[in-house]
């Protein structure tokens, strides 16, 4: 009484030792000490299972140690693809070798261990033939290309990157009978059309090219022959054939628009439409004719080993419940944004959690601190990390990821459960470069709104979200630019350091705001998960789903209503829990947390169905996926939409309605006080 309003999920009295233990873990991190770890992590580059990741991975250990913590390497074995040969041949109009890396920078150190321009997991091939462009090689982008009589069959297909996964082009190129692939970067997404480029800013030069893997994570993640289980030295593997993440490809290589320009300036065939032009200086042309490409790939793959590094700071009171805090350390080249900025924020987290434990500070549940390796070929060391913890996952009440996290733009995506947690926590961090909080910067952004996206694909989120079904959110923040230099060589310290974030003050903050987030959940007495809105929002899109029928089909062919129903129930279970929970806290009734944390650790995992997802069983969220089309965007309810308007199978729709109604109750049950 009388103080301030006491933080989500804690009693009045905690709130204030709440408060004294975040305000001394504010004051550790620093732009200065942002600097100096990218100064050295970013010296080399970091591809996984490289020697450089090697000591990349030894100088993240040394640190840790140096902050008095005991960290641990964690080594799984992984399946994937290095560049042998990589051979780009414009042989008409004129025969001309194209360039496949970009050109070394004065102050860039052992650019020879960096990779020419790669797209993991690809196929190997020798490959000739006519050149069509497709645009963004998405689904609609060749429907168009058919309707307009163009085919791609025995072609060489040239898309631009943008808008989709990459993976999702070369698998649709592959599926019209294509040979090969060459996804650049066109200028108007993230060139010259923007803004100033490498190294006069930070937009992507003519020879910036952007590595990728192409791995079909939309259907699993994690090492190609492990689906579902850790790859461990001696691991069970299946063989390539049959792992869904290789499937349907074609030999797939990136290239700048440099190298793109005279392919495209060559090409005959109709003009393009208007949403199909880029940003160089003529009319785009669909081909095929005029330009042809010898394309000759061989890349390497192996078993490798790599490496997790992971800290366990135990907690004081359920040390058996933990918060983990991860972020990938593995680099498609230098990595400085991608995502050394995140990983660094995890070590700034690192040094502040070893000061304040000197002092006598321990959370109360554990932190995990993680930087990952390997997430740029398919999220492998998370994953890996992942289904070897399976058992443990279940006492975790969150995970918190970042993968680009220095920077002036923040953007988050959350289990709705966690909206809140999130945006309180960004009204404890003041923002650089204006004179409040990240929270005020980051309504001023979006017309006084907060936005929080929901978890789709693209990093080390999924295997703890939609696998085991651990709450989980995604904290970024990017500098304008940053597209330029994604999975190019030019992401290095120069970059950030004239660019991105110089005084790696949006570095701090959001070392603060992770370190912040993380711990309220470490220490709560209640924890912050809220579920009234996200029984709201499943509500909405079962609404949508029947809407969707309607307007696609003419008619409501999968019946659910009563699970409309049962998440109103669910809503109702919610609030009845939050209010015990509210007088739980009022009243410092501690037999009460036990019981109502228990129950709010469940109901996420509640939303799991154990057969997995259909035709992707590595996938068990039933609310959130990845997009089958998209490779990063979310597909909400995905069994239901995939089933029915993917595969045009109404029955296995059906089936997936009961696994819904039957989470929804469970869920319902988990929350009812
Ligand atoms: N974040 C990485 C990318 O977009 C990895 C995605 C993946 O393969 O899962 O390339
Ligand atoms: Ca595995
Ligand atoms: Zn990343
Ligand atoms: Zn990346």
């Amino acid at each position: 009484p009388g103080g301030p309003d006491p933080i989500a999920g804690f009693t009045q009295e905690n709130s204030k030792w709440q408060r004294q233990y975040e305000r001394l873990l504010s004051a550790i991190p620093s732009g200065k000490e942002g600097r100096s770890l990218d100064a050295e992590l970013a010296a080399e580059p970091g591809l996984a299972t490289t020697t450089g990741d090697r000591h990349r991975v030894a100088r993240i250990v040394a640190r840790l140690r140096s902050y008095g913590l005991e960290p641990q390497v964690k080594t799984y074995y992984a399946y994937l693809s290095m560049p042998k040969r990589v051979k780009v041949e414009m042989t008409a109009p004129q025969r001309r070798t194209l360039p496949v890396k970009e050109k070394p920078r004065p102050w860039q150190k052992d650019f020879d261990q960096v990779i020419p321009g790669h797209n993991g997991m690809s196929p190997s091939g020798n490959v000739r033939g006519e050149v069509v462009y497709a645009n963004y090689g998405r689904p609609e982008d060749f429907a168009l290309l058919a309707k307009n009589g163009v085919s791609v069959k025995g072609k060489i297909v040239l898309v631009r990157y943008g808008r989709v996964f990459r993976g999702i082009k070369p698998r649709e190129a592959a599926r019209r009978g294509a040979k090969g692939v060459l996804i650049y970067s066109d200028p108007a997404d993230d060139g010259f059309t923007k803004g100033k480029v490498y190294p006069d800013g930070p937009w992507r030069a003519a020879d910036g090219i952007q590595r990728g893997s192409i791995a079909q994570i939309q259907l699993a993640a994690g090492d190609p022959q492990t689906p579902g289980w850790p790859a461990t030295k001696g691991a069970r593997r299946i063989k390539p054939s049959d792992a869904p993440m290789l499937k349907g490809l074609v030999p797939t290589t990136p290239i700048s628009y440099g190298a793109a320009e005279p392919l495209l300036r060559a090409l005959k065939g109709a003009q393009v439409p208007k949403d199909w032009q880029g940003g160089l200086p003529f009319p785009y042309r669909t081909g095929p004719g005029g330009t042809k490409v010898h394309l000759d790939l061989r890349n390497d793959y192996q078993v490798r080993p790599l490496w997790d590094v992971t800290v366990r700071i135990p907690g004081s009171q359920r040390p058996d419940q933990e918060v983990i805090l991860g972020a990938h350390h593995d680099a498609w080249t230098y990595g400085s944004v991608d995502n050394l900025s995140g990983a660094e924020n995890v070590l700034q987290i690192g040094r502040a959690l070893g000061r304040l434990l000197k002092q006598g500070w321990r959370p109360k549940r554990t932190v995990v601190l993680a930087t990952w390796d390997g997430e740029e070929y398919g999220l492998f060391g998370s994953t890996e990390y992942a289904e070897q913890q399976a058992e443990r996952l279940r006492n975790a009440v969150a995970y918190v990821n970042m993968d680009g996290a220095g920077g002036s733009e923040f953007g988050a995506s959350a289990t709705p459960a966690l909206d809140q947690s999130v945006i309180d926590a960004s009204k404890e961090v003041r923002w650089p470069g204006t004179d409040g909080t990240l929270y005020e910067a980051w309504k001023a952004r979006n017309e006084g709104k907060t936005p929080i996206s929901r978890i789709g694909g693209g990093s080390d989120f999924q295997a703890f979200f939609q696998r085991y079904g651990v709450p989980a959110m995604d904290l970024g923040a990017a500098t304008p630019g940053s597209a330029g230099n994604y999975h190019c060589s030019c992401d290095d310290f120069y970059w950030t350091s004239h660019f991105g974030d110089p005084d790696y003050e949006y570095h701090a903050a959001m070392s603060r705001l992770v370190g912040i987030a993380t711990l309220r959940l470490a220490n709560a007495d209640v924890l912050p998960l809220t579920y009234r809105p996200y029984a709201v929002e499943t509500a909405g899109y079962l609404a949508d789903y029947t809407e969707a029928q309607r307007k696609r089909l003419g008619s409501v062919v999968v019946d659910v209503s009563r699970d409309i129903d049962q998440a109103k129930a669910w809503q109702r279970a919610a609030e009845a829990l939050q209010a015990r929970a509210d007088e739980a806290l009022r009243k410092g009734d501690t037999a009460a947390f036990r019981r109502l944390n228990e129950k709010i650790m469940q109901a996420e995992r509640d939303l799991l169905t154990a057969t997995g997802l259909p035709g992707r069983s590595w996938y068990r969220h039933q609310v959130y996926a990845p997009g089958i089309d998209t490779g990063y965007a979310t597909q909400r309810l995905p069994a239901l939409y995939d089933a029915l308007f993917v595969d045009k199978d109404p029955a296995t729709a059906k089936r997936y309605e009961a696994h819904l109604h039957e989470s929804l109750r469970a869920a319902t049950r988990t929350l009812t006080p």
